[in-house]
């Protein structure tokens, strides 16, 4: 690690050293390609499906269910492109709910413009989603819901088993996207119901550029891809084999170390939100108090810019965010804050920060003594903020 304070868990994790050292081999003598039938071929078949069990293990899905795939987002286009095309002929409705991250608003209106309609569940001013208006949305037409575990930008968690529940009472297919809640909550989709799961490597400290989808029997999706055929002709291109075997450290390491985990970034989450709420006057705690991801501690400050906020702490040599990764290099306000009922120039005064595996004390040490001197500082440079006596 560089000697940054990194509170910016949720937007990249640095790949464990112990994953490295277990992707080595495949990046040098195991190099072989497992649609071949030789022994080096045959060492990387065998590590494929040893993978793919442990991932099965990993979401308790059984072994035949896992794809993998190059991330998340070709996960999410798999599972909800595929599955849209796959079953057009029995409707053309589509639930999300409106704090879906980016790439499912981008899928939606990709396929809007295919004919399918989309419609977005609202959510609470902490980000959940209700049954009822959920229950609300579906019609006969409805043939899928994709609705996250969690929130990657406020951290709140849905209620994924009821979700799941209704689904497949009403006879709908429910396809999650797990990355957010990847590493601080169990996944189970047997439990949950859930017949679609999207997952990435890297959010389990695993390399970037592998994911997976998760495809429970009876829910098949058309290729995006076409190609070789590999993934049972459902994802088209030679394995990532030395990010596959990484991913499948990265969930050994998680299964084993997930409760220990949890536990310290909820101490240091915990501190975090009730430090700062109680020196910080005008600070407020965004999505969920209790229902939360234990690593997310995410802050909005009454008259103040998140620009600002941001290139204040890196001054410091403190990496925090402001939203999510992949919009935060635009102006616009988080389309997730705005959901929760804030306002334009509300949304943009917020800090998001994610702990992870190698934070120390230290880190949360220097970010509580950053925040209040940062946040005077601008609010004093502020024409918007009055001060409330
Ligand atoms: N879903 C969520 C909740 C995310 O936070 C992200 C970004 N990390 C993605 C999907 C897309 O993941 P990727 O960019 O790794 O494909």
């Amino acid at each position: 690690m560089t000697s940054e304070v990194y509170l910016d868990y949720q937007s990249a994790k640095p790949v464990d050293p112990r994953v490295i050292d277990e992707m080595t081999p495949y990046l040098r003598d195991r190099f072989g390609n497992p649609s071949t039938l030789h022994n080096v071929g045959d060492l990387a078949t065998e590590a494929l499906e040893e993978s793919r069990k442990t991932i099965a293990r990993f979401v308790n899905s059984d072994t035949d269910e896992i794809i993998f795939t190059s991330g998340a987002t070709e996960s999410i286009n798999l599972g909800i492109i595929g599955y849209a095309m796959k079953n057009k002929r029995k409707g053309n409705h589509i639930v999300i709910s409106e704090v879906e991250h980016i790439s499912i608003h981008n899928i939606a209106k990709y396929l809007e413009r295919q004919g399918f309609n989309v419609s977005k569940v609202p959510v609470d001013q902490y980000g959940r989603v209700s049954l009822s208006k959920l229950e609300r949305r579906l019609t006969d037409k409805t043939i899928l819901i994709s609705i996250g575990i969690a929130n990657n930008e406020i951290g709140t968690i849905q209620p994924i088993e009821e979700i799941g529940k209704l689904a497949s009472e009403k006879g709908i297919a429910f396809h999650t996207d797990a990355v957010a809640a990847e590493g601080l909550l169990p996944l189970d989709v047997k439990r949950d119901g859930i017949n679609l799961m999207s997952l990435s490597s890297n959010d389990i400290y695993g390399p970037r550029g592998v994911g997976v989808l998760v495809m429970r029997k009876g829910f098949r999706v058309n290729p995006v891809l076409i190609g070789g055929g590999q993934e049972r002709g459902l994802r088209s291109g030679s394995e990532d084999m030395p990010g596959i075997v990484g991913m499948r450290a990265a969930a050994e390491i998680m299964e084993k170390e997930l409760p220990e985990e949890v536990k310290r970034f909820k101490t240091y989450r915990d501190r975090l939100i009730k430090e700062i709420l109680g020196t910080v006057p005008d600070s407020y705690l965004n999505g969920h108090p209790e229902q939360r991801l234990a690593s997310n501690a995410h802050i909005r400050f009454e008259g103040i810019e998140g620009e600002a906020l941001l290139l204040s702490f890196k001054d410091r040599g403190i990496s925090v965010s402001t939203g999510s990764a992949c919009t935060s290099k635009t102006l616009e306000p988080s389309h997730t804050l705005i959901a929760t009922g804030l306002l334009h120039e509300e949304a943009h005064g917020s800090l998001q920060l994610t702990v992870g595996r190698f934070n120390k004390d230290e880190d949360i040490d220097v970010v509580l003594e950053a925040v209040p001197e940062i946040v005077t500082r601008l609010r004093d440079m502020s024409p918007v903020y009055k001060r409330k006596k």
